[in-house]
Order: structure tokens, then sequence, then C-alpha cells
């Protein structure tokens, strides 16, 4: 991988690869239809994190269900005790056990009896913003040869607080608890602390892309506040500003429809419209935590931001990102 962690970090280099738009992985039939868009996904849990299988099953699924290529992402390791991210002295193992899969053909390795021959396998990891907890980004992005980052905040600290409030898992209990017990169940206040945290993670840390952007919504549906509200949206047009300005990517994260906790996607028709307007790159990715999850609802993602007007998606390549025709 000659693609740097800093590469991308200015318009110019997203207006440059535009040119890449025309070598888009697509499979052109003689009459010149376009048969099929290939996807990659770049947002995945194996059993180092909080995933249900080794990282192999992952790459037979990917290639069974027609995506280009596939990148791991499990959850980098957090000072304290819980259940889902990846333990501080395993994250090696996990470094090595992805890199062991990469294409024989790129990378000198030894592996061309295996099913994974000649798909193309990235390592990244989905690093978790904590202000004042935790490693910087730049502690794995030094220390392991990760092909990229995503910065995502699933925990939200209120100031000095020891306790955190866990947005994320299939509980909505936990949503609520947490509001109550450190924003007084004020919802703007924990809404603004979620989007500030997320703002901070942009400011101080070099990340790639930046998941699930508007998962605080998940276990809200309609019952704290409503997405169209005027200080929601300013809250959302200040990290937008700062993502555009920093040349950070959006994921268009597919799990919370699939696992039917949202009603829409991460982020949701409205701010997509507003990541368009600001001509922000977006790539498609499933969070997926099991083999079969690698490339669900891609294709009607596809057709809803083709609809809301993106005619474009990033990807990860061997030689860098590049940016291909949507479908
Ligand atoms: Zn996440
Ligand atoms: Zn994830």
């Amino acid at each position: 991988m000659k693609w740097r962690n800093d590469s991308h970090h200015s318009a110019i280099f997203v207006f440059a690869h535009s040119m890449f738009i025309l070598t888009g992985i697509s499979v052109i039939l003689p009459q010149g239809l376009i048969l099929a868009q290939l996807f990659q996904n770049l947002h995945t849990h194996t059993h180092f994190s909080d995933g249900s299988d080794a990282p192999p099953k992952y790459i037979e699924a990917a290639r069974l269900q027609g995506l280009s290529s596939i990148g791991f992402s499990d959850h980098s390791p957090l000072p304290f005790e819980n259940t889902f991210a990846l333990k501080e002295n395993k994250v090696s193992d996990y470094c090595d056990a992805i890199l062991a899969l990469r294409d024989p053909f790129s990378s000198g390795a030894s592996h061309v009896d295996q099913p994974q021959c000649g798909f193309p396998v990235f390592l990244g990891m989905e690093a978790d913003y904590i202000p004042g907890i935790g490693h910087p980004f730049s502690h794995f992005q030094t220390n392991y040869p990760l092909d990229f980052l995503i910065g995502s905040v699933h925990l939200v600290r209120n100031g000095s607080s020891e306790e955190l409030w866990f947005i994320d898992g299939p509980d909505p209990a936990t949503y609520d608890d947490g509001l109550n017990a450190l924003f007084g169940g004020n919802i703007r206040k924990g809404v603004t602390a979620y989007y500030r945290q997320i703002n901070e993670m942009l400011t101080t840390n070099k990340l790639d892309i930046v998941g699930h952007l508007d998962k605080i919504k998940m276990h809200n549906r309609g019952r704290f506040f409503s997405e169209t509200e005027q200080w929601y949206l300013d809250l959302v047009d200040e990290t937008l500003d700062l993502v555009r300005q920093l040349g950070v990517f959006i994921e268009v994260n597919t799990r919370g429809v699939y696992k039917k906790r949202s009603d829409s996607l991460f982020p949701g028709p409205a701010l997509l419209k507003k990541i368009k307007a600001l001509n922000i790159p977006v790539i498609i990715s499933s969070d997926a935590h099991k083999p079969q999850e690698v490339s669900m609802l891609f294709d009607e993602t596809a057709g809803l931001l083709f609809e809301i007007g993106f005619r474009e998606r990033m990807n990860l390549a061997s030689t860098g990102w590049e940016s291909l025709f949507l479908k």
C-alpha cells in the first residue's frame, strides 16, 4: 500500500481524483451497457472485536455477494472493561491476521491456495473518540500499517464526568438511562454534546471516514426531538462544514436499517441532501458484524444516493482513494 493516511486531506486531491470516474469498476457489455457496479465494504467487524466470525469468512461472503474488495475495521481498544472493542494486547494479532489474507499478488504473501486469493483486502480500524479517554488516533496510525481509519462516537462524555452515555447497542433503555443520568434527560444538551464530540474528533485527529454520522437519532425515533428542528439542523451544519473543510469522507451506513433499529440510513436523506450540496465525498458501508451482512442494502442505498443527486462514491484501491461511478 502506497497510500498514506493524510494523502487526501485537501479538496484538490478529491478534485484531482474525479478523473478516475472513467475507470470505475463496472462490467461493460459489448453493446456498451453497464451491467453491474461492484461495491466495496470497508466497515466490517470480526471476532477480534464484536463481530461473529474470523476474517476469512467475511472474504468468502464478500466474494459470493459480488463485492470488489473488503476492508476490516474492528473497534479500537478502550481503557475500560467492555464487550465490543479489541483488547489492547490483541491489536497486533488482528493486524497480522488481516495482513496474512492480502492478495498474494500484491503483497508477496503465499496464500495462492486459499479462497481469498486475488481478492483485495484492506486493513483498517474503527477508532472510538472519547475526549481524554483512550489513545489518540495517531497511536494506531503510527504503530500499525492501517490502510484507512473510520472515526466514530459511540460513547458521549459530559465534561469531565467519568460516566459515559452509550448511544449505540440494541436496547433503547440504555440510551434513555444514559440521557437521564448524564444530561438530566435534556435531549438538546445530550445531542449537542454528541455533535461537539464529533467536531472535536475531527479537529484533533486525522481520519479518513466519519462513521455513522447521525447515529444519535437511532434510539430517538421521534420520541425526544425532531430531526427538522432548527437547533438540530444547526448542529449538523456546523459538523458538515468541518467535514468539508478537512476533506474527510462520510460513510453512508446501512446497518440501522437492516437491523431495523433506524427508519433511515446513517446519515438520513435530509442530511444526505446537505452533504451533496456541500460536495462532500461519500462511501457506502454496511458496518457488518456477520459475514452475511457485508453488502446489505448496497443497491438500494446507491439508488437513493443517485436520486438525491450523487453520481460518485469513494473507493479504496491499492493505489489509494479513487472516485467511482455510483451506479
Ligand atoms: Zn460504530
Ligand atoms: Zn462499526
